[in-house]
């Protein structure tokens, strides 16, 4: 049996690169696809801190950009050689709830990273549902591209479109005021999302200046390095006391939520897509009750983004991979979460 490279992490701080079987089709709606580049995430790190030891180990990574080089025999509209972005969930995309918008609550979809499903952060992969799931990134040769050019698209697998999913949900309207909280990966593509949406204000709550100044490239108009009392004080300073319109929550512990209703604008939108490491939040009269503040955000829907995404890559109107400030081979991706974990590295690439 062939034998490719995958990771897979056994507990906290913990992560290997093995040997295992290639995958295989197991559901004539899969394809099998070859790795171009993938990536660690962010949320990545959550299970690096927390995962429990485990003697099976789980397979790691959800962010692709892939030729396919199998498909089911149920699969339409692919081919063997197409370029594809692969979002992080996987779903139908025919169903009531994917044409609703909201892929990642398809019935028929679900997640990477199980034993059933396997991880991205490998030579090879599965994916299921693969006609509903996989999108054509027309004339482009990824084995000659402009490797710009595919840090942005790979961004379109999940961390550009978590971004602009936190500000879609957020309803940004043209002339608004925008606070983006965090300013990890996520949060700075959220900045790109909420300008392009026409945001007039984009405040940035981060204090990594190389970060910061990415965001700013991004279209932050200020950026705020306190946190807490301190932060949220700050940010009512730059919004005459009024808050931001739209909050952008790209961090998921409760300090980042209590910023959030700190600085949110009475009638606002809170938009969280950072992963929540809590079970309980406030929710009362000094929280969200008091402003009229409402709460929305969850996992995104990448694919419902993902054609019109493609495009504006392709046309160069967004270059979100610019995220990306380092590059790692798949036998080194234990630096790679290392380098994450230290935030010496924004966010790492991943080559086959
Ligand atoms: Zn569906």
């Amino acid at each position: 049996m062939d034998v490719m490279k995958a990771t897979l992490m056994y507990g906290a701080g913990d992560v290997r690169v093995e040997t295992v079987p290639d995958p295989v089709i197991k559901q004539p709606t899969d394809a099998i696809v070859r790795v171009v580049r993938s990536c660690i995430c962010g949320s990545d790190l959550h299970p690096y801190h927390s995962m429990p030891t485990s003697t099976l180990g789980s397979p790691m990574g959800h962010e692709v950009i892939a030729v396919v080089e199998e498909t089911g025999s149920e699969v339409t509209g692919l081919s063997k050689g197409d370029f594809v972005v692969a979002p992080f969930a996987f779903a139908d995309n025919t169903c009531t709830l994917c044409r609703e918008g909201f892929h990642t609550a398809c019935p028929n979809g679900g997640f990477y990273g199980s034993e059933e499903t396997g991880g991205l952060q490998a030579q090879w992969a599965r994916i299921p549902q693969a006609s509903g799931s996989l999108v054509k990134v027309p004339d482009v040769n990824p084995d000659s591209a402009d490797e710009g050019l595919l840090a942005s698209l790979l961004t379109l697998s999940d961390v550009y479109l978590t971004g602009y999913h936190a500000a879609h949900m957020a309803d940004i309207k043209p002339g608004q005021s925008v606070t983006v909280v965090g300013d990890g990966a996520v949060g700075l593509s959220a900045v790109l999302a909420a300008k392009q949406m026409g945001a007039e204000q984009i405040i940035l709550m981060g204090r990594h200046q190389a970060r910061t100044d990415l965001g700013r490239e991004f279209g932050a108009t200020d950026v705020v390095a306190e946190r807490g009392a301190e932060g949220v004080a700050k940010v009512m300073d730059l919004t005459d006391g009024f808050g931001s319109h739209a909050v952008l929550e790209a961090v998921g512990h409760m300090p980042a939520y209590e910023q959030s209703y700190g600085v949110v604008r009475p009638g606002g939108i809170i938009s969280r897509v950072g992963v929540p490491q809590y079970e309980e939040a406030p929710v009362g009269f000094g929280s969200l009750f008091g402003k009229n503040a409402r709460l929305a955000g969850g996992p995104a829907p990448v694919r419902a983004y993902l054609e019109e995404a493609i495009t504006q890559v392709l046309a160069g109107e967004i270059d979100p991979g610019k995220v990306f400030d380092r590059t790692v081979s798949i036998d080194e991706v234990p630096a790679g979460y290392v380098a994450m974990d230290d935030r010496e590295a924004l966010k790492v690439m991943v080559t086959p």
